[in-house]
């Protein structure tokens, strides 16, 4: 069994401008993910470790660099789980916090709830020290500016469902083979006031469960969650198939049955991986003993060996 960390940054169509700082911060947030492993963290430290990197990167739709609301306010959802207990946390619509995944995690730590919303999650997080952060500090140009274009009427509508979507997540296998998710998203551009997607939704933006994997999805969460896609990929894995095949298998039916695109990253007990997706694009990147793996393109998969990341 070897121990793994595989994130993603969102499927849907990555400009070529940002293209490299995406990959540069998949990279950079699967290196963190192995780090925390390497130091005996555990898969759930790891993948709420690589998350909490990619929610600070401004070059994704999560945390600092979300996607606006129709409105033009932040509102994002988060969802963890643990593959040893099926322990889940999970927070929706949550506003003016800098990292909703650690929030998910408290939730799942410290309440005997799964899933707190709103001003709900807004309190929970209060009581529980939690920084409030203005929300001017969670958006970006960038983000203003797609959400000004979409407002406009002669707005591209499959842009607007398939422009770049950048959710982020994670799953990890660790030394004594548990494994756990993460997922965190802004949503998807100018969605109404109080959109909750699939992304804090257990089985849809992530699942794990000890003896099948664990998966993280990213993708139009509409269709997302008519297919309650990752726990549909474990069961096709908990049917004999591969990590690669099943979330080939749960990708194909989503496209096939609802037509709808997106992109996973899954992992077995035994460190085996996988990072699919069936949109244009989706920068993924895997650490695993002293390799890193990456790739944006469909077919794409470069490595390159890093000391760092050599385990005894
Ligand atoms: N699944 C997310 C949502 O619909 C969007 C994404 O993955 O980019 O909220």
């Amino acid at each position: 069994m070897l121990p793994v960390v595989v994130v993603h940054g969102g499927a849907g169509h990555i400009p070529k401008e940002r293209s490299e700082r995406s990959t540069e911060g998949v990279c950079s947030a699967a290196r963190a993910g192995y780090i925390i492993l390497q130091g005996g963290g555990s898969s759930m430290d790891a993948v709420v470790g690589a998350v909490t990197e990619l929610e600070n990167n401004p070059n994704f739709n999560a945390g600092c660099g979300s996607v606006l609301n129709v409105k033009g306010d932040v509102e994002m959802d988060a969802i963890v789980m643990d593959g040893k207990s099926l322990g889940s946390g999970a927070v929706s619509a949550v506003r003016n916090i800098a990292n909703p995944i650690q929030l998910a995690r408290l939730v799942m730590d410290k309440t005997s709830h799964v899933c707190l919303t709103a001003e709900g999650a807004g309190q929970f997080a209060r009581s529980m020290g939690v920084p409030e952060v203005p929300q001017e500090s969670l958006i970006t140009e960038y983000s203003r500016m797609r959400w000004k274009k979409n407002l406009e009427p002669e707005a591209n509508p499959v842009e607007f469902q398939m422009g770049k979507m950048g959710t982020v997540g994670a799953v990890a296998v660790d030394s004594e083979g548990n494994v756990a998710c993460a997922t965190s998203t802004g949503g998807i551009l100018n969605k109404m006031e109080g959109r909750v997607g699939d992304t804090p939704c257990v089985g849809c933006g992530g699942y794990a469960d000890n003896s099948s994997g664990a998966v993280s999805t990213t993708g139009h969460g509409e269709a997302i969650m008519k297919v309650i896609l990752a726990r549909l990929i474990l069961f096709h894995m908990e049917q004999g198939q591969s990590v690669e095949a099943a979330s080939d298998l749960g990708l194909a039916y989503m496209k096939s049955r609802v037509d709808g695109l997106g992109g996973v990253v899954t992992v077995d007990p035994q460190g085996h991986w996988a990072a699919r997706f069936s949109s244009g694009q989706m920068a993924w990147a895997a650490a695993q003993k002293d390799t890193l793996h990456y790739g944006l393109y469909t077919g794409e998969h470069f490595t390159q060996s890093t000391e760092m990341l050599l385990i005894d």
